[in-house]
């Protein structure tokens, strides 16, 4: 069967002396894992279509097994990705965590939010906020669904909160008791958490952070993702190697502020 599907390259692998092992995530069809013949040849028409971070609409037959990539055309080629270091470095980031958070079958939501925050990069966009934006989101898929809008333990929407790791989300103070390590959240705080988790995909660009709140929901995020999931990737340490050299990273520490 032929399927025509709008994708993004998630990682593209060599296989053997010409070919590519490509994983795509699409639109229609979820993750799916397609070999490109011939792609490692930079005069191959797949060459370019199955790099890593592009976005196309991808021929592939499919039968049982892996499917065979026939086709691809751009539908945009991510240039500022591909050539801006810290643009490559949460790029890399995202793709990596999707490739780990997502199965196979439809997930167009996370095919959304991928494309959403992509896009936001390569329209040079503080990569920094999107990629914790893209944390925030796809945490249902770690198997995480934080409670946010009320007291996890009581209910109760009113009093003092503070961000419980154990409860998985709110604790107000009259539950405070319940969790040695929680975190407490001014006002503020507690409506940024929640507009993170709130906001729809498509004002994923309009992010507008401080270099401390960052930080903060940083601090939330991951160690959610490291203490509830186990997931720890690869990419996330080049971030980190990046941010310990301040000249790169000097663009990214703006002060404007977030509404
Ligand atoms: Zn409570």
């Amino acid at each position: 069967m032929l399927n025509k599907w709008e994708g993004i390259v998630l990682k593209s692998r060599a296989y053997g002396e010409s070919n590519k092992i490509v994983t795509l995530m699409t639109r229609e069809a979820g993750k799916v894992t397609v070999m490109a013949r011939g792609a490692k040849k930079p005069t191959s028409r797949l060459a370019g279509v199955t790099q890593t971070f592009m976005h196309g609409m991808y021929m592939v037959q499919r039968s049982s097994g892996m499917g065979t990539l026939q086709q691809g055309e751009h539908l945009a080629s991510m240039r500022h990705i591909q050539t801006d270091i810290i643009a490559t470095a949460y790029a890399s980031y995202i793709v990596e965590l999707v490739d780990r958070l997502v199965d196979e079958g439809p997930e167009p939501f996370a095919f959304e939010v991928l494309l959403q925050a992509l896009n936001a990069i390569e329209e040079e966009h503080d990569p920094e906020a999107i990629s914790l934006f893209v944390d925030w989101k796809l945490l249902p898929y770690a198997g995480v669904q934080p409670i946010l809008n009320a007291c996890s333990s009581c209910g109760s929407f009113d009093g003092e909160f503070a961000f419980s790791f154990s409860q998985g989300g709110f604790l107000c103070h009259r539950c405070f008791h319940q969790d040695p390590y929680i975190i407490r959240l001014s006002p503020t705080q507690l409506k940024l958490i929640r507009m993170f988790y709130t906001v729809p995909i498509d004002q994923i660009g309009k992010l507008d952070l401080k270099k401390g709140t960052k930080q903060f929901i940083k601090k939330i995020v991951t160690t959610i993702y490291e203490e509830q999931t186990g997931i720890r990737l690869k990419s996330r340490s080049f971030i980190e190697q990046l941010e310990r050299t301040p000249l790169l990273t000097r663009r990214t520490n703006s002060d404007e502020h977030i509404d």
